[in-house]
């Protein structure tokens, strides 16, 4: 039995859908929501259109983008013979606050998780692999998060890639075991990149 209208119950349990968001700012939110100038609420709504909309994947790299391919993958000072393979967007972005970095990336868009069901078909492994088989690619950098499933992931890859002669590295620890790229600082990322190691 809920005490509220059931619009604003709806607006409610639409809050309690995203990440983070417990019931009580839940709330707090929808209240804060209806008190809103009708002006404010529009361009709230328009920008989530808009992102959804123009929101694309690279068919190269995964990342997302507004342009097809994205602005990493075309731009000509990107050294495309080193990709650096992450498990999400977000880790693309961690990356590129270090400025380090000047190859490409591949994201994965998950990790291999046999707990989970997930099997390495269900992310984008097979379109790295089709990356690898038809240009000059010299090395390929594992930077998957140092967790289990990261772990897992980055063994997997290094055992496939191989067999086709192309270096495959490791970006070195330092990065907190269970740790995520997303929220290491730029200085211990540049640092694990730099003393990445072979596999
Ligand atoms: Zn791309």
């Amino acid at each position: 039995m809920s005490y509220y209208s059931p619009s604003i119950e709806k607006l409610i349990e639409s809050f309690e859908k995203l990440p983070s968001i417990g019931h009580k700012t839940a709330i707090r939110l929808a209240f804060h929501m209806l008190d809103m100038d009708q002006e404010k609420i529009d361009d709230f709504i328009n920008s989530i259109v808009e992102a959804k909309k123009n929101l694309r994947y690279c068919s190269q790299c995964f990342n997302i983008s507004d342009t097809e391919p994205c602005q990493i993958c075309s731009s000509p000072k990107r050294d495309a013979s080193i990709i650096c393979v992450v498990e999400d967007v977000r880790d693309v972005i961690a990356m590129e606050r270090t400025h380090e970095f000047k190859g490409v990336y591949h994201v994965l868009h998950g990790s291999i998780s046999p707990m989970n069901g997930i099997g390495p078909d269900d992310i984008k492994i097979k379109e790295l692999l089709a990356r690898l088989s038809d240009n000059n690619v010299k090395e390929i950098i594992l930077a998957t998060n140092p967790r289990v499933e990261g772990e897992a992931t980055a063994i997997y890859l290094s055992k496939i890639i191989k067999p086709f002669g192309i270096k495959v590295t490791r970006i070195a620890q330092g990065i907190p075991v269970g740790g995520d790229l997303e929220y290491t600082d730029e200085v211990t990322l540049s640092q694990a990149l730099e003393g990445r190691r072979e596999l």
